[in-house]
């Protein structure tokens, strides 16, 4: 019976990506606090989050304990619904597993300033054009004879 982690072809060649990571959304960090609490789980080495379409997400790295040497699933046959859902092409082997991913504590500070200075730039680009609208949009005054 065919033993690869997840019995497809499509994972000819792929180190069992799937096997050595446990990934999980999360919602997206918004309060200073929220920032802060984040930081601190990328405090832990086996810990990363990343962002994915949009989406967050906190990735244990370390593998399943029924992997083989051989990077193969040692339960195959038993093995769960979730693994058997996994499947090439839409995985991590064929394709970018995150758009941004952290590692550790100051990169996640760094984009999330980044963020803001956007949000700012936006925010107050949106101001002047509605100053400039609002001034273009006054009635002419009539002229006094
Ligand atoms: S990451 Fe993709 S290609 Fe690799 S084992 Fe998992 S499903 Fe197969
Ligand atoms: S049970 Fe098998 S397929 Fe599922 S993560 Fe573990 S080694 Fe991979």
């Amino acid at each position: 019976m065919e033993s690869t982690p997840l019995g497809n072809d499509g994972c000819q060649g792929c180190p069992a990506m799937c096997c050595n990571g446990l990934e999980e959304g999360i919602i997206r960090p918004t309060t200073a606090q929220e920032v802060e609490n984040l930081k601190w789980e990328l405090y832990f080495v086996n810990t990363l989050v990343f962002i994915r379409n949009k989406r967050w997400y906190k990735m244990s790295t370390g593998k399943c304990r029924y992997l083989g040497e051989d990077n193969r699933c040692g339960i195959y046959e038993t093995r769960p619904q979730v693994c058997r859902d996994h499947n090439p092409p839409g995985c991590e082997f064929h394709g970018e597993i995150a758009d941004v991913m952290f590692h550790d504590p100051t990169e996640l500070q760094e984009y999330m300033d980044m963020e803001k200075q956007k949000r700012q730039a936006k925010k107050k680009a949106r101001a002047k054009t509605q100053a400039s609208n609002k001034a273009s949009a006054k009635p002419v005054g009539k002229s006094k004879k």
